[in-house]
């Protein structure tokens, strides 16, 4: 039987129009929740991401403001940049856009963020809340992931999660938001023995790993539920077609545009799993909600220490 595809669209839609509703009631408040998005240089798909995290902020009435600083711009120069949007009372997310040209130094400048206002949760100080189960800012993919799950009434307490892929940025905090959420967890990466079999073992599979289609249905334990991270550019015609042969729709699109986007799991996989997010419209539409969600949390928690600061 086919895997029920679970629609990451209509699930980002459905969270960013609370989150509307939240900017709603804390404008009435007197706080208008406030981004800034650092990008440096002219990186086509930072340019797009970027775009994409502005009209969502316009969508759900958060203030936005886009920071460009020019690609020779030095370490110093973006230490002092972060360092005033740490001390801005209209800022309460602050988004440095990566890659940094290589003449910056990436790590010192997210430190450099105000924990409060690391609406990627990528500082250590998050890192740390996330994995000692305190409130704070957890980064938007992984929670995306949780959401999808969650808002699909898929069970997590229990059961058998394995996630491939341990970056920072999404394994390593995917799987401690499955922990905190009381799955038994597994994390697999490029050194893993006999992968396929440790990943047949789940019942809520996470794939972030960076290879078009390398889940295959040996990888599924049959009935199992799929979370797709992966995000990938398929513009070679045989590997289209290993892929996607017989597909009119993406066939279309492959023609017109040259390319096609696919996950880390094969298609085929939706013959064998329970539910699957599909690529694109599964967890890709997440990742821009929660930056939203994060922002409007930012905006909440700041001004409720500052309300505590001046009732002292
Ligand atoms: P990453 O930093 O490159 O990490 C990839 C992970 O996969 C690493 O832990 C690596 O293991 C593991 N891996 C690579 N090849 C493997 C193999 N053959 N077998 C088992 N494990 C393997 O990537 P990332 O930033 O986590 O991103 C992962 C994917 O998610 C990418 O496709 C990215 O585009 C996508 N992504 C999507 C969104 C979204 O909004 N949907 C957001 C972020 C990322 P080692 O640690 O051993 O090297």
């Amino acid at each position: 039987m086919a895997a029920r595809i679970l629609n990451g669209t209509k699930i980002a839609e459905e969270i960013r129009s609370e989150v509307a509703a939240e900017v709603k009631s804390l404008i009435a408040a007197g706080v208008r929740p406030g981004l800034a998005v650092v990008l440096v240089g002219h990186d086509p798909a930072s340019e797009i991401y970027v775009r994409g995290k502005v009209k969502a902020c316009g969508e759900v009435g958060v203030y936005s403001e886009s920071l460009t600083p020019p690609e020779t711009v030095t370490t110093a120069e973006m230490l002092a940049l972060v360092e005033n949007l740490n001390r801005r009372d209209d800022i309460h997310g602050i988004l440095v856009q990566l890659p940094l040209p290589p003449q910056v130094d990436a790590k010192k400048v997210l430190l450099a963020v105000d924990p409060a206002k690391d609406v990627d949760g990528f500082h250590p100080m998050n890192v740390g809340l996330l994995s000692t189960q305190r409130p704070g800012l957890v980064p938007c993919t992984p929670n995306g992931v949780i959401e999808i799950l969650k808002r699909s009434a898929i069970a997590i307490a229990g059961r058998d999660a394995v996630v491939v892929g341990r970056s920072d940025i999404v394994g390593k905090p995917a799987a401690m938001l499955l922990i905190n959420a009381n799955a038994t967890v597994t994390v697999c990466h490029s050194k893993t023995h006999d992968l396929a079999g440790v990943c047949r073992r789940a019942d809520i599979l996470v794939a972030a790993i960076g290879r078009a289609g390398m889940i295959t249905r040996d990888f599924v334990k049959p009935g199992a539920t799929v979370i797709d991270v992966g995000m990938n550019q398929v513009t070679d015609a045989a590997e289209f077609q290993r892929f996607f042969a017989g597909h009119a729709k993406r066939e279309e699109t492959f023609r017109k545009r040259g390319s096609t986007l696919i996950g880390d799991v094969h298609p085929e996989v939706a013959e064998v799993a329970g539910a699957i997010t599909p690529v694109p419209g599964g967890v890709g539409p997440l990742t821009i909600a929660m930056l939203m969600f994060n922002t409007v949390k930012a905006a909440k928690m700041i001004s409720s220490q500052r309300t505590a600061v001046s009732s002292q």
